[in-house]
């Protein structure tokens, strides 16, 4: 499994720290406002890393923080006049949401800043024990940057370069610094901040201290796979770098993974410019489904521009895969259940090629474009071959490699029926009557009927109301 990486700015064979085991860190959201599309392509990218991994064999130990104190929070926090925590919280809450419906599994920690001050805090005090650090007059904790000899390993920039572009911090106001380059690790609290004690000052950590520190508690001091969007190579990543290694003495993670823009008329989508849509409007207009395979339809580190047409072809493209398992779902419905026929045996290994296909694709840096079309090319195949006098074992194993790949991608294509509000009424008034009639024996049936498929009814004193489960 081929891995472009960011460090060295090429392809790299993937070799995991430890045999049949994955750490992975994925970046995650600062959370004062729903998601935007933009936010959701490393979401969406990153887990398809992820479940082609688990497919592939690997225990893959993933874990994505939640950024929730932050300078944009405390901002609309002062807005709404509430606690920043109700901010954050709400936002959460709404970013998992949207994160389901995206089918993008859960992590195994969503780790959130601000219920890990104290590892920062330990983390801080060490790089100032170590020399890397320093606090000044008023409380602030800076990262002495030119004390760590890698920095710039990862965005490939030049410290003197750095420097030069610099140099308008000193004027303003930062000039407590020893050096322009160096970076906030610990900030003094401002009037109406949320702030933790320190033996500095009162104050609230800088950005990039919190993903080192909470990469080292949840998966270690090496891990193997540290990702998010291209903004964060630079400064984020780099200083990510810096601290963690400089605290641990150890190489912090081999493979730095950087997802694309995801642009809007050639322009990163971005709060910032106003250019955005969220997650929850489109899923006002499509499944978001759509959204993925939209997503997946381009390389990860290739630029992608959102537009309607690209997302209309996103949809047909999703349809036809769900579409050509429904059909097999119908002949499978009717299909004999006799052995599979010599002939059926040889369009099976025919079809297993995709499979081959899909995964060198995958294994070539994701190239998820090209296991796409693999997909679609098993699709038509089945399309040609599945019929209504072939056996259910065939049948069967076109349905599950179909599924099976789509799954890797996080398309779910094996759609249950989903039951019409007006079925599940009819269905409940059919209950009514029968127990009017003393028929309890086919009231209870329904109710059973109903709870296979989902459908929870609860009797109260007005009426029967009922929930999806
Ligand atoms: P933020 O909340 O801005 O820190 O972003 C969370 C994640 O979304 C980071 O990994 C960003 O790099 C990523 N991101 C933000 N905007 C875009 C975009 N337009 N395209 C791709 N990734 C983005
Ligand atoms: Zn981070």
């Amino acid at each position: 499994m081929q891995i472009y990486n960011t460090l060295s700015k090429r392809k790299e064979e993937f070799k995991p720290l430890e045999p049949g085991k994955v750490k992975m860190y994925v970046c995650g959201p600062t959370v004062y406002n729903l998601i935007h599309i933009g936010n959701a392509r490393p979401m969406i990218v990153f887990d398809t890393v992820r479940r082609y991994m688990e497919y592939k064999g690997y225990e893959v130990n993933y874990v994505s923080n939640f950024t929730d104190v932050d300078d944009k929070i405390i901002k609309k926090a002062n807005e709404e006049g509430v606690e920043p925590s109700v901010i954050s919280e709400r936002y959460i809450a709404e970013c998992k949401k949207d994160m389901e419906g995206m089918n993008i599994k859960p992590a195994t920690k969503n780790p959130k800043a601000t219920e890990e001050i104290g590892g920062m805090l330990d983390m801080i005090q060490t790089l100032i024990d170590k020399g890397h650090a320093y606090p000044a007059a008023d409380g602030t904790v800076y990262f002495r940057t030119r004390s760590f000899k890698d920095y710039g390993k990862l965005s490939h920039k030049n410290l003197d370069d750095l420097q030069g572009g610099n140099r308008s911090l000193l004027v303003s106001g930062e000039d407590q610094k020893e050096d322009p380059l160096d970076f906030v690790l610990w900030k003094p609290k401002k009037e109406g901040e949320p702030y933790w004690d320190s033996c500095w000052c009162q104050g609230r950590p800088g950005w990039h201290i919190e993903c080192s520190v909470m990469s080292k508690r949840y998966l270690g001091e090496e891990i193997d796979i540290h990702a998010g969007g291209e903004d964060l190579i630079f400064p984020h990543h780099e200083n990510e770098i810096a601290q963690s290694e400089a605290a641990n003495d150890k190489p912090f993670a081999r493979y730095w993974m950087h997802n694309a823009f995801l642009n809007i008329d050639n322009r990163k989508m971005s709060k910032s410019l106003g250019n955005f849509f969220t997650v929850r409007e489109i899923s006002e207009k499509y499944d978001l489904q759509v959204l993925r395979f939209f997503m997946l339809s381009a390389h990860y580190r290739s630029p992608l521009n959102f537009s309607a047409d690209l997302m209309e072809a996103a949809k047909n493209g999703y349809e036809r895969i769900v579409t050509s398992v429904d059909n097999l779902k119908f002949l499978l419905d009717k299909a004999a259940d006799t052995e599979m026929t010599g002939e059926e045996k040889n369009l099976l290994t025919e079809a297993q090629g995709f499979e081959t296909k899909f995964d060198e694709a995958m294994d070539d840096d994701f190239n998820t474009a090209d296991a796409l079309a693999a997909i679609f090319e098993l699709v038509k195949f089945v399309n040609s071959n599945a019929k209504a006098e072939s056996s259910k074992a065939f049948l069967e194993a076109l349905k599950q490699e179909i599924v099976t790949l789509s799954d890797i991608c996080g398309l779910i294509v094996d759609k249950k029926a989903e039951m019409l509000d007006s079925d599940i009424e009819a269905l409940i008034e059919e209950r009514q009557a029968a127990r009017k009639a003393k028929n309890f024996a086919r009231a209870d049936e329904i109710r059973d009927e109903l709870l296979a498929k989902g459908i929870v009814l609860e009797d109260t004193r007005e009426g029967v109301k009922w929930k999806r489960a």
